[in-house]
């Protein structure tokens, strides 16, 4: 509808306005994304073939003293090579959450500069009776007690401190456990400290992504911890690895191979025991001419096979081979 302006308003990665409406005291906002190509976490395999729709209605941060409720159309996708149904990532929404990632930073900062909650709803324009709801879906304590497992994930929010924001949530109880302004290593490192390390010492688990300052820390600060990076992490890695190769390949190939590569990412990339016979035929023939697909394809079926194993301790084994 307005397409440049949607952004700049809502300050929401990938999101397009289709309606608002107007009252008094809220405005709803009708969001959807675009469809696009996704990677489906069970296989690795892309996909465009969306499945169905859902509407999502999803609290934000109050606008000119309106409470603000965005209806998403959330799009499920269904992945052609293992049928797997999954539902599109929204940088914006923590799974589980029905408010945006900067409605808790923004009212637990209110709270933080000690407003209280009848303050803090004439300053939003959020109800003291919407504060307490939010309230309790948020574990708020600079937590001198920490759980057993805590996850970080970073979002953009509206801080001045910086571009991304990091949310602290105990992943078995789905709660925040806090929100900091920013995820720098030395910020990162004076929060970590700041919490007793006999506490620390307590968090068995430790689940964040692959980005190496958390890795980094996470060993420091929670020496018993093991650091989990989630599967969905590695397989984009995967599939991204063979992809290159893939590509490298066919600049390089004279066109009378290249007829052979026509389809080769529908064959490369599902697991190769879930293609069609002919398939398989027209995968082999292609893995024949090129020793680095060959090895690039070998891997990424290893890697699978490792994900599916049942056992935590074969796959360490496998790993560590
Ligand atoms: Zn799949």
């Amino acid at each position: 509808m307005y397409p440049n302006y949607s952004k700049a308003f809502l300050d929401l990665e990938d999101v397009f306005v289709k309606k608002v409406i107007q009252a008094d005291s809220f405005l709803k906002v009708f969001i959807e994304t675009r469809p696009s190509e996704h990677i489906c976490p069970c296989c690795g395999c892309k996909t465009k073939r969306v499945h169905d729709y859902r509407i999502q209605k999803i609290d934000d941060t109050p606008f000119q003293g309106k409470v603000v409720t965005l209806v998403l159309r959330k799009r499920r996708y269904l992945c052609t090579s293992c049928g797997k149904r999954f539902l599109e990532h929204y940088s914006f929404l923590p799974s589980y959450h029905r408010r945006t990632k900067r409605l808790a930073f923004y009212v637990i900062s209110l709270l933080r500069q000690t407003f209280s909650l009848k303050q803090a709803s004439l300053l939003t324009g959020v109800s003291v009776s919407t504060i307490c709801k939010l309230l309790d879906t948020i574990h708020y304590a600079p937590p001198d007690k920490l759980p057993e497992a805590v996850s970080i994930d970073e979002f953009k929010g509206n801080a001045s401190t910086g571009k991304y924001q990091c949310i602290l949530v105990d992943p078995q109880k789905h709660r925040i456990l806090d929100i900091l302004p920013d995820r720098t290593q030395s910020h990162l490192a004076d929060y970590w400290r700041g919490i007793p390390r006999k506490e620390r010492l307590k968090v068995k688990f430790f689940v964040c992504d692959m980005w190496l300052t958390y890795v980094e820390l996470a060993r420091i600060f929670f020496p018993n911890a093991k650091i989990i990076v989630g599967k969905y992490h590695f397989i984009r890695q995967v599939t991204w690895a063979i992809e290159n190769v893939r590509k490298r390949l066919q600049k390089s190939m004279p066109a009378s191979l290249r007829k052979y590569y026509k389809r080769s990412r529908k064959l490369i990339l599902p697991r190769y025991k879930k293609l069609k016979d002919e398939n398989k035929q027209a995968c082999d023939l292609m893995l024949q001419y090129n020793d680095d697909l060959r090895l690039a394809h070998m891997m990424k079926e290893w890697f699978y096979d490792i994900c599916q194993m049942e056992s935590n301790r074969c796959q360490q084994r496998e790993f560590d081979e």
